[in-house]
């Protein structure tokens, strides 16, 4: 079968299969404008983007008729870039890096919505907030004006065994609905953002509302 079609019939197979209160974002990384235009056309209204500069490439030919959400790791010097070009960005995980885009985001009148990234499995080489520090980096987030916490996003460790995933979305979930009862002014705890190709299932089980899959949609990665 041609490419697109299969990415098209595995877009809307996901879609009718996810239950209507969660939101599929295709995770885009390595994948050709092309590949992202035909999973928009058969119903993806949300595009995860790794790398600046392949969303630059994608957002030029596809534009705004889809929420474009950054899910890499950024970095300082593409702050800027990120706060023009996406809606959502998934993966704070310093009060510093929060500050430029605040700085950046105020020059130009716009409230930058993140997310927390938690780093639920406290692995020391990964990127995100341990699970202890997070409720420390929202309160001191939440006072810049320029920067809007709409919720946490976690990858969770590696497993052999997806199962095992299942309580770190859960400890996540907890940490979600610690914040969001804590009532903290300026933050508005609406996305959880939990789950790919291979765990998505566990984690709208454990409360996930954005499941991010990029495998699923468009088929084994390409190597860059
Ligand atoms: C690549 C990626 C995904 C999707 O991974 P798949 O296993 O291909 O579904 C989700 N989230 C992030 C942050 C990614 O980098």
């Amino acid at each position: 079968m041609h490419r697109k079609e299969q990415i098209r019939g595995n877009v809307k197979r996901l879609l009718a299969e996810l239950p209507k209160d969660v939101e599929l974002e295709a995770a885009a990384k390595t994948r050709t404008t092309e590949e992202i235009m035909a999973a928009i056309e058969a119903g993806i209204t949300i595009v995860g983007e790794n790398y600046i500069q392949e969303a630059e490439r994608a957002f030029k030919v596809i534009g705004r008729v889809v929420k474009w959400h950054f899910i890499g790791h950024l970095q300082r010097n593409k702050v800027k870039k990120a706060v023009d070009l996406f809606d959502l960005i998934e993966t704070i995980d310093s009060f510093s890096i929060a500050e430029e885009i605040n700085r950046v985001s105020s020059k130009i009148g716009k409230i930058m919505p993140i997310l927390i990234e938690a780093n639920s499995g406290r692995e020391p080489q990964k990127f995100g907030v341990f699970p202890e520090d997070v409720d420390e980096l929202v309160v001191k987030i939440s006072a810049l004006a320029s920067v809007k916490i709409v919720g946490l996003m976690t990858m969770g460790p590696y497993e052999e065994e997806i199962e095992k995933l299942r309580s770190y979305f859960r400890e996540t979930k907890e940490m979600f609905e610690q914040i969001k009862k804590s009532g903290i002014p300026s933050v508005d705890m609406r996305y959880l953002s939990m789950g790919m190709s291979d765990s998505y299932n566990i984690a709208i089980e454990e409360g996930a509302n954005i499941v991010r899959v990029g495998t699923r949609i468009f088929g084994p990665r390409r190597r860059v």
